[in-house]
């Protein structure tokens, strides 16, 4: 699992599960047991020259601290108590940018093993109802055991396939924010050969045209949820047939959806023309490959006014 191997370039990012402790309580905790904290990055060279016990917090979340990449936490009592949770930075986005209200309805379409459901439960203050979907039983149960762990309680697991999910049930008539997360070629994890180029490198194609034509029905039907307002999709795939051109066909078939320009500030963007979605790279922004766009609901309302 690539939560073992933090990858060649790429800081180890604890995110501080706020279900159950503070980001103050962790950094003081760490101290204690004889770790440096450098304050807060103001520049991602910050977070490259980390070594031994130094660490900073994360100059774009604020619930994450950052170590060098040969920090390993699994053993670490604020692990095993559900006090962090060891998640890349890129995949700390989705949860983060959908940024649900506490008592809020959401789903979680493609959820297992969890870190990001946990994120949003976080968020949401395990306040209102979060449904996660998932096909395989079995990373359901290693995520029932991670929930657990973090003091999730907002949350109903299903052994569903998301795509057979009924959007015009009456349960999810209040729901207004989705993270869709769907299977993907994985191509951005660093410990992957392929990382880091956008083209297909023995990459089966056949494959690739398989999950991107899954990663776009899986997006449709999302879009289907009648009250849904905001909608998350990423992946950790670095190529634009599940990035980009899902996204841009999914749009063309919805035309009452738009994207939301995100985080001004972050250098790395979706290739053109969709500048207003992210990238994530271990060159550009110290992560895993990583995709994230925002879908929101175009009001009605507003229409012509502007
Ligand atoms: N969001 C998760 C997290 O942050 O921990 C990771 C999700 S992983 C990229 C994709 C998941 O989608 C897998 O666990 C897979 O079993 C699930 N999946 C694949 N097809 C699905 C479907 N049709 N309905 C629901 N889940 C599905």
């Amino acid at each position: 699992s690539v939560q073992h191997t933090s990858g060649v370039g790429v800081p180890r990012y604890v995110r501080v599960n706020t279900l159950k402790t503070t980001v103050e309580d962790v950094i003081d905790y760490l101290k204690r047991a004889g770790y440096s904290y450098q304050g807060t990055a103001t520049c991602l060279e910050d977070l490259c020259h980390l070594s031994g016990k130094m660490f900073v917090g994360d100059l774009h979340l604020r619930e994450l601290l950052v170590f060098s990449a040969k920090m390993d936490f699994h053993d670490h009592y604020l692990y095993k108590a559900g006090h962090i949770i060891l998640q890349d930075k890129a995949s700390c986005l989705p949860a983060y940018l959908l940024d649900p209200p506490s008592g809020g309805h959401v789903i979680d379409a493609c959820a297992a093993p969890g870190n990001k459901t946990s994120h949003l439960a976080a968020i949401m203050k395990n306040k209102g109802k979060l449904f996660a979907f998932d096909l395989d039983a079995k990373r359901l149960s290693t995520m029932s055991i991670l929930l657990l762990r973090a003091g999730v309680t907002c949350h109903q697991l299903a052994n569903e396939d998301f795509l057979k999910v009924d959007p015009l049930s009456p349960k999810y008539k209040e729901v207004k924010h989705i993270l869709l997360d769907p299977s993907c070629s994985g191509s951005g994890m660093v410990c992957l050969a392929t990382a880091g180029s956008q083209e297909p490198q023995g990459q089966d194609s056949e494959r690739l045209q398989a999950l991107s034509a899954f990663q776009l029905r899986c997006l449709n039907h999302a879009l289907q949820f009648p009250a849904l307002e905001r909608l998350v999709y990423s992946t950790c795939s670095v190529f634009s047939q599940e990035n980009e051109e899902v996204v841009s066909a999914c749009l063309q078939q919805n035309p009452g959806f738009r994207l939301v320009h995100l985080l001004p500030q972050w250098p790395e963007r979706g290739n053109a023309p969709l500048a207003q979605c992210l990238r994530a790279s271990t060159t550009k922004t110290l992560t895993h490959g990583f995709f994230v766009a925002i879908l929101e609901r175009q009001s009605t309302a507003s229409e012509g006014i502007h």
